[in-house]
């Protein structure tokens, strides 16, 4: 999964590069003799990555179908297996999770009002791309995991997006969902599919079907496949509907791991598990309900690209959907391996990308798996060089991400204790490349690193340092011409959809998510394969490779650095800028009953007070200590910075998610990120006394934040 369009109006934040007070060597969290070896290090590993063996890789990972569970899976898992160990990396397995992955045995959409329609269901082939000839037993059917199972007839009611608002403007006109079928877009900006199912449901629907318009991702964009980025008129979004936003993983183990042989919830007490029946459409298949929708007509942000005007209905189309599931118990693999560190083997530098596709999964995730691999070969290769890191690089090759984030959560779960105790980072890719622009975003502290790593690796094709291409690009999106002065790069409000999520929100683990983006409008379709990546997104492959050495070199430096690159100084900037919009809405909304909430909130800023000033002070530390060499203060700074982000953690979670223990971050239910997520849903719910006693917990959890640095 990946959000397919970068959101708009992201705020994206500033990253320092070297600052004012910069590390003695020029390299952050390095002391000059390390700084030496690391630069010859580097100049080795960045001679390595190789644009064509990642194409090679690439062609093999998405020849064929391979979503998770099935033998193409398993013989993907087996070959990344291989490869890890060809590359020479030590302790290389493949660990099964069983978890409920339910593949369909029944999907049909049938018009049987005002006349008598079946949906294809079917994409169409394209000349002269050959993947997309498969047939159709190969291919399988499209549909929405965990979908309920069942049999609707109803009238067909256009709702929008799906959101709320959508279905509160509808009420408004006398237009009931109850008993209906919603049908929706997928829209974009992107809000996560299984919102649109939970809403539905909560609304009363009897079924939704999801369709991609084309003034979205189709030819209302540009040109379509295969002469451009674009979605062709039967391409179909599949994807998972759970309701992750609850708790991610397995929906029968929450909390805990699916191991063989694991306790097992009721599907019935499955909190993730949606009661709606959905499915997904293209828009050759949606266009003829929406052509037959009479009523009001849609509000115009809700009209499309189909060329007519859009009605909401109800009816007279009325549509039969059915969907069956076989709601099976299958098993998953993760792949792991490692490059053990030699000074602090127990200290952990995670590097991860899911396996599992939908179909071909081109881009999403192939692009990504075909630069671990090679990130493992040139890692190994300085490995097998002779050269060990300080800390243990692990490798991971998540399976079942496209259902719900399943074998990361799983396995994440499972070694708690050990992550707990020595995870440094987690660096996720979901997708590498699907074209030129390179978006990051991450928790504050890691902002440094990234900023520096993407300083140290050239844009491909304008050949200047990654962070100046998209400083470049970003001003030219503003219309300015670039000064040098703005150093936004990373973006620090982090959602979900990605298997960053159980390091961050369960584990408390600083994590960074990396990708090199473009135009892409056949995410989840058969569309999504090597042809598209290798005639559109990037051909010659050279940001795959770019993104392996930006990710190496972030890599290498967490796994070798005399002081861990973290940096908790804009953390406390962010949690500054997060507050005062929160404060801003409880002054809003909040009148008489909100002086308790503001109260509270006047001790997150005294704790956000303390946090930044202990960060300020941590840092000089930090300096004088590498400038000195002191291992002896270099290893309390480094103990001190893997307890920083873990102090953010509450162990009873968020009220309502208790899978959610992270304090800043948590997703909304669309995905989007929830900013100090305890406090925001309570002012959504107008709950003042758990807005004031949810402030206080998280003053409690930056105090401990500041503790954690402050010296003794
Ligand atoms: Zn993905």
């Amino acid at each position: 999964m990946r959000r397919p369009v970068a959101i708009a109006g992201l705020a994206v934040v500033g990253a320092a590069l070297a600052g004012a007070q910069g590390p003695p060597s020029g390299l952050f969290g390095f002391t000059r003799a390390g700084a030496e070896a690391q630069q010859r290090l580097e100049r080795r590993f960045l001679s390595l990555p190789d644009a064509a063996r990642i194409k090679t890789a690439h062609e093999y990972l998405a020849a064929k179908p391979h979503v998770a569970g099935s033998p193409r899976d398993k013989e993907l898992a087996d070959w990344t297996a291989r490869s890890f160990t060809d590359a020479g990396l030590e302790e290389v397995r493949i660990s099964t999770h069983e978890v409920l992955l339910p593949w369909p045995l029944e999907v049909s959409v049938e018009m049987t009002a005002p006349r008598q329609w079946r949906a294809s269901m079917r994409e169409d082939p394209i000349p002269g791309d050959p993947y997309t000839n498969l047939p159709p037993e190969e291919l399988g059917l499209p549909y929405h995991a965990y979908s309920a199972s069942g049999e609707v007839t109803a009238d067909v009611v256009y709702a929008g997006s799906g959101n709320p608002a959508d279905y509160d403007w509808l009420a408004a006109r006398g237009v009931d969902i109850r008993g209906r079928i919603a049908l929706v877009r997928y829209s974009v900006p992107y809000s996560y599919r299984g919102f649109k199912a939970l809403t539905a449901q909560q609304r009363g629907a009897a079924g939704i079907l999801i369709y991609s318009d084309p003034a979205d991702d189709g030819f209302g964009k540009g040109k379509v496949y295969p002469d451009g980025p674009w979605g062709p008129p039967s391409h179909i979004q599949r994807g998972g509907i759970v309701y992750d936003f609850m708790v991610p993983g397995d929906p029968l183990t929450p909390g805990w791991a699916s191991v063989p042989g694991a306790r097992r919830i009721n599907p019935a007490d499955a909190v993730s598990l949606p009661r709606i029946v959905s499915a997904p459409l293209s828009h050759q298949d949606a266009r003829p309900i929406l052509e037959a929708l009479k009523g009001q007509r849609a509000p115009k942000p809700w009209q499309g690209g189909l060329g007519f005007d859009y009605r909401v209905g109800p009816g007279p189309a009325k549509v039969t959907l059915r969907v069956k599931s076989d709601d099976r118990i299958r098993p998953i693999w993760t792949v792991t391996g490692a490059i053990r560190g030699r000074e602090r083997p127990d200290e952990l530098v995670i590097v991860g990308n899911h396996r599992d596709a939908w179909i071909f999964g081109g881009v999403d995730p192939s692009s990504g798996s075909a630069a671990l691999v090679e990130l493992a070969r040139t890692l190994g290769q300085l490995s097998r060089d002779g050269w060990r890191p300080k800390r243990t690089i692990v490798f991971a090759s998540w399976d079942a991400e496209e259902f719900t984030l399943t074998s990361s959560t799983e396995w994440g779960e499972e070694h708690e204790e050990k992550l707990r105790a020595g995870a440094v980072a987690y660096l996720n890719v979901d997708s590498a490349a699907s074209g030129p622009k390179f978006s990051a975003a991450a928790v504050p502290s890691l902002n440094r690193l990234i900023a520096e790593a993407a300083q140290a690796v050239r844009d491909p094709r304008l050949r200047i340092p990654i962070a100046a291409a998209v400083r470049a690009r970003r001003a030219e999106e503003r219309g300015a011409l670039p000064t040098g002065a703005s150093n936004e790069l990373v973006n620090n409000r982090l959602g979900s959809g990605s298997d960053y999520t159980v390091f961050l929100n369960f584990l408390g683990v600083p994590v960074a998510d990396l990708t090199f983006d473009g135009p892409y409008g056949v995410y989840h379709s058969m569309y999504d394969n090597h042809n598209w990546v290798a005639r559109i997104g990037d051909p010659g492959f050279s940001y795959h490779a770019a993104l392996v050495s930006l990710w190496g070199i972030a890599t290498l430096r967490l796994a070798t650095a005399d002081a861990l690159p973290l940096d908790p100084a804009p953390y406390a900037e962010r949690l500054r800028e997060f507050s005062t919009a929160l404060r801003r809405r409880s002054e809003i909304a909040g009148g008489k009953a909100g002086v308790k909430v503001m109260d509270a909130l006047r001790e997150v800023d005294a704790s956000i007070e303390a946090l930044g000033k202990e960060s300020q002070a941590f840092n000089k530390r930090r300096e004088s200590a590498l400038r000195a060499a002191d291992t002896v203060v270099l290893d309390t700074i480094n103990r001190r910075l893997l307890r920083f982000e873990r102090s953010f953690l509450a162990s009873e979670g968020i009220p309502g998610r208790p899978w959610y223990r992270h304090l800043v971050y948590a997703p909304k239910y669309t995905y989007a990120p929830e900013l100090l997520p305890g406090i925001a849903e309570a002012l959504d719910a107008a709950d003042w006394p758990r807005a004031a006693a949810q402030a206080l917990k998280l003053a409690a959890a930056i105090s401990r934040a500041a503790t954690v640095l402050r010296e003794e």
